[in-house]
């Protein structure tokens, strides 16, 4: 099993773990909610792990422009 993290935005891979020996606190993933649980991460049917970050590209185009925030999530 891996771990994927992938922009949420633009779907550009971030980086991987192979071996998801990887306690949860070691991914960051610890502090989240329940629901960014749920929202973030995707866990495949092969096993595998996705989880839904920002880039530090978008990141710094949602500052600049926070209004895009909402476009890009209608699901939020
Ligand atoms: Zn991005």
């Amino acid at each position: 099993m891996a771990v994927n993290y992938i922009c949420r935005h633009c779907s550009m891979p971030l980086g991987s773990f192979e071996n998801a020996d990887v306690p949860e606190y070691r991914l960051g993933l610890h502090f989240l909610t329940p629901e960014e649980r749920k929202r973030i991460i995707a866990y495949n049917s092969n096993g595998d792990v996705t989880v839904r970050v920002i880039c530090d590209y978008c990141s710094q185009t949602l500052d600049a422009n926070p209004e895009l925030a909402l476009l890009s999530n209608p699901l939020q």
